[in-house]
Parts: C-alpha cells; sequence; structure tokens
C-alpha cells in the first residue's frame, strides 16, 4: 500500500540527483496532451534515453506529464520517433519558407 502511495506522488514529482542528494520538484504541467506528447517525442529520440517515455494525465494537477515508463526503448522505436520527428522539423521549415 505504501508503495502505491508513493507510485502516485512520482506521477506529479520528478526526483533527480545533485551530488549524490536526491531532490525532488514538481513536474512540468503541460496544458495540451499535444504539447506533453511532443515533448516526449523529443526525448525519446535522446540517444541516452533508456526507458520510453508517455504522455500522462495527471489525477493531482489535470494537467498533462512526460514520465517515464517500464518499456525500455528498443531501437526500432527511436528510430520511429526520430524520423517523425525529422518530419515534423522538415514540415516546419517548408511552411517557414512558403512565408517568405
Ligand atoms: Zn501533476
Amino acid at each position: 500500500m505504501i508503495y502505491m502511495k508513493e507510485d502516485k506522488t512520482r506521477k506529479h514529482f520528478t526526483s533527480y540527483m545533485v551530488g549524490g542528494k536526491v531532490f525532488t520538484k514538481e513536474k512540468i504541467g503541460y496544458l495540451t496532451d499535444k504539447e506533453a506528447i511532443e515533448r516526449a517525442r523529443v526525448m525519446n529520440c535522446r540517444e541516452h534515453t533508456i526507458h520510453k517515455l508517455v504522455a500522462y494525465k495527471c489525477p493531482i494537477c489535470q494537467k498533462w506529464h512526460v514520465g517515464r515508463s517500464r518499456k525500455v526503448l528498443t531501437e526500432k522505436e527511436r528510430e520511429h520517433y526520430r524520423k517523425a520527428y525529422t518530419d515534423i522539423e522538415q514540415s516546419k521549415k517548408l511552411a517557414e519558407m512558403r512565408y517568405r
């Protein structure tokens, strides 16, 4: 039961280590799922991301957060996110060019 309680609060707080000490802070809250999904995608593209990052709605603040899932990101998935991200970047650039 204690574990469950901890798991719930972890959804809203993020902990990180600085100089061997653990710090806890509130997670960044996104107003829309789109923003959170986009953020998770960018993070999933990173080389050092081991666990897949997912967007979820927080039961505490009702905003969207990005959190680590238990799933390990495969090279295939990373490629998928990278490709999707590149596509978005390219279409953004194309849209900008059109306005010039
Ligand atoms: Zn929250």
